[in-house]
C-alpha cells in the first residue's frame, strides 16, 4: 500500500446547490492525517449519513466528501495499537461528518477513534449494529442505570421500525421487558412483534395535544424522534420513570411544560454515541456481542453495494427505512 494506491469510494460532490453522490476512484494520498489506516470492508447506514450526503452543513461543511459514520475493518497501516492485522470497528467522533468515512474501501483515523472487534464478530455483524446499534443499547443502558426493571410497566420505543428503534425493541424484550413499539409504518407491525414487541401503536399515540399531561401508560421509554413526539411521551411517563432519548427526525424542538418532572419526578436522560469516551463505547460492543445480542435484528438486515447508496440514503430521509442496512464494499 503507498501513497499513491487507489482505492474507490462513494463521494458527495457539490453541483450548483445539488448534492451528488457517485463512486469515484480515490488515492491513500488524499486521507486525512493519523495514526491508523483501515481497509474498510463494511460500513452501515445511519440517518446522519443521509443529512450528510443531502448536503447538511451541520454535519459536513465541505465538499466533494465520502461520508459514512461507520466502519469495520481491518489495520493496514499503524503506529502501534491497534497493530496491523487487527480488525477494528470506529463509530462517531469525526468519522463521515468532515473525515472521509466508511463510504470509502479506506479510512485513515486517529487510534483512539479504533474500537477492537469483539470476539466472534467480523466486520459484517458489527456493521449490522453500528451507531445506531451502538446507541439503542447506550438508551437501555442508561435506563438500567436509573432502575428501570420490566415489573415496573411497559416501555415505549418511539420509531420502532428505524435503525435505532428496531434494535431497542429486540435488546428490551430480550431483558424481559414488555415492549410498546411506536411506528408510523403499520405494515412493519408483524416485523416488530417479531422482534419481540408484545404491542404495536401508531404514531398518532404521540399526536401532539393541547393537555398538559396524559394518563400515565409507560414505566420508562426510548424515544429516537424527538420534537413534538418525545413532549407527548413525556406527559404518559409513570411516575419516576425515565425517558432515554437520542433522536431528532421529528424535528430538535422540545417544546414541553416542567409538568411531568415536578409532578411526577420524570427522568429525561440524553444520550450521545458520538463524542463519548472509548471505554464507554467498549463497554456496550461487549453487551451487544454478548448477552444482549440481537439474532432477530442480525438476521433481518440488508447488505447493499455502494452503487445503492444513494436509494437507501433519500429513504432515510423521508422516513421510510426500516431495519438496518449494511455496506458491503465487496457487493
Ligand atoms: P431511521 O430513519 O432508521 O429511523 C427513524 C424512525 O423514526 C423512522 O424509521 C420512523 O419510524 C420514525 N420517523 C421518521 N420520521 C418521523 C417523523 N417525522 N415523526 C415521527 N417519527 C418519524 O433513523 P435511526 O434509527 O438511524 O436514527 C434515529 C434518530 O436517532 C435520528 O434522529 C438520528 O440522528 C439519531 N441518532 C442519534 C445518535 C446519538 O448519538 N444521539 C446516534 C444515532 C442516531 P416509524 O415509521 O416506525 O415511526
Amino acid at each position: 500500500m503507498t501513497n499513491n494506491s487507489e482505492y474507490k469510494a462513494w463521494r458527495v460532490t457539490e453541483q450548483d446547490g445539488q448534492y451528488i453522490g457517485a463512486e469515484e476512484t480515490c488515492r491513500i494520498a488524499d486521507l486525512p492525517e493519523g495514526e491508523v489506516l483501515i481497509k474498510v470492508s463494511h460500513s452501515s447506514l445511519n440517518y446522519k449519513d443521509a443529512l450528510s450526503a443531502s448536503g447538511n452543513k451541520g454535519v459536513t461543511r465541505n465538499f466533494p466528501h465520502t461520508p459514512g459514520i461507520d466502519a469495520a475493518g481491518e489495520v493496514v497501516e499503524s503506529g502501534g495499537t491497534p497493530a496491523v492485522g487487527s480488525k477494528v470497528i470506529v463509530t462517531g467522533y469525526d468519522l463521515g461528518m468532515n473525515t472521509a468515512g466508511g463510504f470509502g474501501e479506506y479510512i485513515r483515523v486517529p487510534a483512539g477513534w479504533c474500537v477492537e472487534m469483539p470476539a466472534g464478530w467480523d466486520a459484517a455483524t458489527a456493521m449490522v449494529y453500528g451507531t445506531a446499534g451502538l446507541t439503542a443499547g447506550l438508551c437501555v443502558e442508561k435506563l438500567l442505570q436509573m432502575g428501570a426493571a420490566p415489573a415496573q410497566g411497559k416501555v415505549a420505543v418511539s420509531g420502532a421500525s428505524g435503525a435505532v428503534g428496531s434494535v431497542a425493541v429486540e435488546i428490551l424484550a430480550k431483558l424481559g421487558f414488555e415492549v410498546v413499539a411506536i411506528s408510523g409504518k403499520s405494515a412493519h407491525a408483524d416485523a416488530l412483534k417479531a422482534l419481540g414487541a408484545s404491542e404495536v401503536v401508531g404514531r398518532d399515540a404521540l399526536e401532539p395535544g393541547k393537555k398538559p399531561m396524559l394518563k400515565p401508560v409507560f414505566a420508562n421509554a426510548v424515544d429516537t424522534v424527538g420534537g413534538a413526539p418525545l413532549a407527548e411521551l413525556l406527559k404518559q411517563i409513570m411516575p419516576g420513570g425515565s425517558v432515554a432519548a437520542c433522536g431528532l427526525v421529528a424535528g430538535p424542538q422540545l417544546e414541553t411544560t416542567v409538568l411531568p418532572f415536578i409532578l411526577r419526578g420524570v427522568n429525561l436522560l440524553g444520550v450521545d454515541s458520538v463524542e463519548i469516551p472509548l471505554e464507554a463505547k467498549k463497554s456496550v460492543w461487549q453487551k451487544l456481542s454478548g448477552d444482549w445480542a440481537c439474532a432477530k435484528a442480525e438476521k433481518a438486515a440488508r447488505t447493499i453495494g455502494r452503487s445503492e447508496l444513494d436509494a437507501a440514503l433519500r429513504a432515510f430521509l423521508k422516513g421510510e427505512s426500516a431495519g438496518k442496512i449494511v455496506l458491503d464494499h465487496s457487493h
